[in-house]
């Protein structure tokens, strides 16, 4: 008879390794299946990781957490899963080579894809890795206190991102990647903030040293950035709610209570995939709230926990 876990978590980023570190301690069998891709791994250096005053690579930070986990007993395994199913009172996850495993509980803690920008000369990964292309003013914006500042996506997010980081610098250009959409409301706040906003968009992006060219449709002249900010948006890893019956909200998340529970009982989730800040810290305590909450879920289904409360 297969293996049934106590707990599966998809997802090996801050979300699903603090998970695994809790029900690992909690002395639940514990699966972690990854497919490689979080999000973390591509920080270079992140300065606002509480209790790193040095900062923390995000490849440092994962594998810090994986041995962390590990240590109590978390199994790790790399998989890409496809498709969960509830089968039997269990929860099966299925890899796409059609390895299965079963799990009494299941927490979801699968992140978010971005939407990348395409640089037309230099290298994607590198410009992040140079801290020249940025995804999130709340993580590094501090880090480009009065640098001359682009941000690509002339809607409402990019205007967002924009207002945020004016207070870093006063050099701030809103650009639209294919066309503008803002209102005039919105216009008229960013001008006021003194951001400036140009009509005409991206044609060239072009890494340079400590810098990012960007040509713009119509313009001979290329300007120069020091850093990036590229607003185009998330989608986020939702699918295998969707399969478990779990319905994302407008922007693709699931909702935020999902950390204390959904509606499939026994099914969890946690991190960037659930509506809020999506933030190493916030994504960590999301994986103990929602570890504790399976822990607890599995003791009340023993009948370990205390009758009548
Ligand atoms: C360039 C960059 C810089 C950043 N800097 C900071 C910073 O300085 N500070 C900060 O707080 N945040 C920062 N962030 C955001 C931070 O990385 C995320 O908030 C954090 O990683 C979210 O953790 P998570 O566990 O929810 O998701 P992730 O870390 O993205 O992990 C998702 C996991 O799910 C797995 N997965 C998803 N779907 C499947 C599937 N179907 N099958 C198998 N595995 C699957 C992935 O392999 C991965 O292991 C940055 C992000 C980027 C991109």
């Amino acid at each position: 008879m297969a293996e049934v876990w106590d707990a599966v978590i998809i997802g090996a980023g801050p979300a699903g390794l603090s998970a695994a570190l809790y029900l690992a301690r909690f002395q639940r069998s514990t699966l972690v299946l990854h497919d490689g891709a979080s999000r973390a791994a591509h920080i270079p250096l992140s300065h606002n990781v509480p209790g790193y005053p040095e900062g923390v690579s995000g490849e440092r930070l994962l594998a810090t957490m994986t041995r962390h986990a590990a240590t109590y007993g978390a199994a790790l395994v790399k998989a890409h899963v496809e498709s969960a199913s509830i089968c039997d009172r269990s929860f099966a996850s299925v890899a796409d080579d059609g390895r299965r495993w079963l799990s009494r509980t299941l927490l979801l803690a699968t992140g978010v894809e971005m939407n990348e920008i395409e640089l037309d000369a230099g290298d994607h990964d590198c410009a992040i890795a140079e801290g020249v292309v940025r995804y999130c003013p709340i993580c590094d914006g501090y880090e480009h206190i009065g640098e001359r500042i682009a941000v690509i996506g002339c809607d409402a997010q990019g205007a967002g991102e924009a207002l945020f980081l004016r207070q870093y610098s006063e050099s701030v250009t809103l650009i639209p990647r294919r066309y503008a959409d803002l209102s005039p409301d919105t216009l008229q706040q960013l001008l006021q903030a003194g951001v400036t906003v140009i009509d005409a968009p991206v044609e060239q992006l072009v890494q340079g040293r400590a810098c990012v060219r960007l040509r713009l449709k119509g313009c001979a002249e290329t300007l120069r950035f020091d850093v990036v900010y590229p607003a185009l948006g998330l989608r986020p890893r939702a699918k295998l709610a969707v399969d478990l019956g779990l319905s994302p909200d407008g922007d693709g998340n699931l909702a935020a209570e999902a950390i204390f529970g959904t509606a499939v009982p026994g099914l969890y989730a946690a991190g960037d995939v659930v509506a809020g800040l999506d933030q190493i810290s916030v994504a960590m305590g999301h994986g103990a709230i929602a570890a504790t909450r399976a822990h607890n879920w599995l003791r009340d289904r023993d009948g370990q926990t205390l009758k009548g409360h």
